[in-house]
């Protein structure tokens, strides 16, 4: 491979922000485009907040409920690196995508409110990141207004995460008493208030500050340099390979709003992240980022982004190779060939056409309803497959229905669309067939309707089932349907596996209780 082709494939850094609502992820990320001259001015990431939707021709929906697609993927230069960041939406619009998008990052960056300590959905993103055992950088968010303490809430990613910890510095006081931070990594103190160009201070090998500062005198400031040297002798030590495996994660406190400890969190956190990693083949085989063959796989649709032409964009994290523009792929699943000339990339504000983008890099290709999520498209005549994309339990289910009977045909033919898409699970019930369907969060299923009248031109009807808690099952053959309940639904998926849907925790255990010898297990 070419030196050009090996140095922006090693200049690659892709991540995603995964935390809480609230917690402060858009804050952070324009922020971190601010400091790649991204944006000018920080405060135009989101659509919702800048008034862009009024000119924008997203798809409806989305200007209906204010998401910005424009941020899927944002894309900045720092420091020799090309950063590309992936949105992984969450509360409202909280679905598989934002798992699957977990997929297709090397790297994750846990954000955290300092007051709110760790929170249900960083909870959930945090699990899907540790499964695939990728580097989780956590940012300790709000440390300009009152929050935990800090050993306080290091001690809670330990408990509540089960993952251990290096802080790579220490807050100096909070709220409005937040002096700085201690930077134990880059052996210095970073002021919050600077007197003028003083805004690092140097520290000496025993720990203290190498100048005279009035902070010094302060009780914020003893009880910082006290709780490192407890750090210092009782903590963790820092070791890269852990943190590259994720079993520890390196903690930064700061503030995303005041703009204090960002950028040096920027900096470290580009020193540590890895570049492109390779990705295993349906055959076991290791696709390296530097092969020759181009590759990717679809980890996530976008639909009718334009109204006007009904089109999709299938967007694909690069594997391995160069993607060159007007370059034929092989989709294997279809054992089809395409010509990719209409692709494009995304930026903090304008769509741009991609003309090459190297491993690492995301692409937004046009589709007009070949691909599907997970798919996989490689260059040349190589017809492997990635490893499939998991299947995430759905937590939320309705039943559906035509509203109007004669529309059937078309209902069923949109649903198997959609559901092989990857917008939505499908489930049955045993005998009647009636179509249920399960997703992670509810904007999936307004998705749906929506693409289901738009595409497909079908009203659906849908009656809610609220959440439910899925279990697949090991020894199916040992489930009798008399075991099954109001409190424990006993549906098929579409792979026809029988699922129960336990109306909560304790219907679950429960039942298990009752039925010991049935095995259950969620997927993740
Ligand atoms: P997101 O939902 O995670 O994207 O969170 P946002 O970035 O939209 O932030 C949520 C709220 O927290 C907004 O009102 C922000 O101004 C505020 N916020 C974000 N970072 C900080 C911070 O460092 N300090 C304080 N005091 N507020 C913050």
């Amino acid at each position: 491979m070419e030196k050009k082709i090996h140095d922006e494939i090693n200049s690659r850094r892709t991540f995603a922000i995964i935390s809480h609502p609230d917690a402060g992820k858009t804050t952070i990320t324009e922020k971190l485009l601010y400091f790649g001259g991204a944006i000018r001015d920080a405060g135009t990431v989101k659509g919702k907040k800048s008034g862009k939707f009024a000119t924008s021709d997203w798809m409806e929906i989305e200007k209906q409920r204010g998401i910005s697609v424009t941020s899927s993927v944002l894309q900045f230069d720092y420091a020799g690196k090309r950063v590309n960041i992936l949105d992984t939406p969450g509360h409202e619009d909280f679905s598989e995508d934002t798992y699957r998008t977990l997929m297709a990052v090397d790297a994750a960056v846990m954000m955290v409110d300092s007051a709110k300590g760790i929170e249900p959905q960083t909870i959930k993103l945090f699990k899907v990141c540790r499964m695939r055992g990728i580097p989780i950088f956590t940012f300790i968010n709000k440390m300009d207004r009152q929050g935990k303490e800090p050993l306080e809430l290091m001690e809670e990613l330990e408990e509540v995460l089960g993952i251990q910890s290096y802080a790579m510095n220490w807050p100096i006081g909070m709220g409005k008493e937040f002096l700085g931070i201690y930077d134990r990594y880059n052996d210095r103190v970073e002021l919050a208030r600077p007197e003028g160009d003083e805004r690092f201070l140097p520290i000496t090998e025993e720990g203290g500050l190498a100048v005279e500062h009035s902070m010094t005198a302060t009780s914020y400031y003893q009880q910082a340099l006290e709780d490192v040297m407890l750090l210092n002798e009782a903590g963790n030590e820092f070791d890269e390979e852990r943190v590259a495996k994720g079993d520890l994660t390196p903690v930064f406190f700061g503030s995303a709003l005041t703009n204090f400890g960002v950028q040096t969190f920027l900096e470290t956190f580009l020193q540590f992240a890895p570049p492109p990693q390779p990705r295993k083949s349906r055959d076991g085989e290791e696709v390296e980022p530097e092969s020759e063959i181009f590759s990717g796989f679809i980890f996530k649709i976008q639909a009718n982004m334009n109204p006007a032409h009904r089109d999709r964009i299938a967007f694909v994290r690069i594997v391995s190779g160069e993607f060159e523009r007007g370059m034929t792929v092989n989709v294997p699943r279809l054992s089809k060939n395409f010509k990719l000339s209409q692709t494009t990339q995304f930026l903090a504000d304008d769509r741009e056409t991609v003309n090459e983008a190297v491993a690492g890099d995301i692409i937004g290709l046009y589709d007009t309803g070949n691909y599907q999520i997970g798919d996989t498209v490689v260059g040349g005549k190589s017809n492997f497959q990635f490893e499939a994309l998991p299947q995430f339990t759905p937590e939320l289910f309705v039943r559906v229905a035509a509203k109007n009977v004669m529309k059937s045909k078309q209902f069923h033919k949109g649903i198997l669309q959609l559901v092989q898409e990857g917008a939505i699970q499908y489930y049955k019930t045993l005998h009647t067939e009636e179509v249920i369907l399960g997703a992670v969060g509810q904007l999936q299923f307004e998705v749906f309707e929506h693409r289901m009248r738009a595409e497909y031109h079908v009203e659906v009807q849908m009656e809610t089932m609220g959440s439910k808690v899925a279990r697949w099952i090991e020894n199916e053959e040992d489930v009798k349907e008399s075991m099954a309940g109001q409190r424990a639904l006993l549906v098929k998926d579409r792979y026809d596996r029988k699922v129960f849907l336990f109306e909560n925790d304790f219907a679950m255990r429960w039942f298990q209780d009752k039925f010991p010898d049935i095995r259950l297990y969620n997927l993740l």
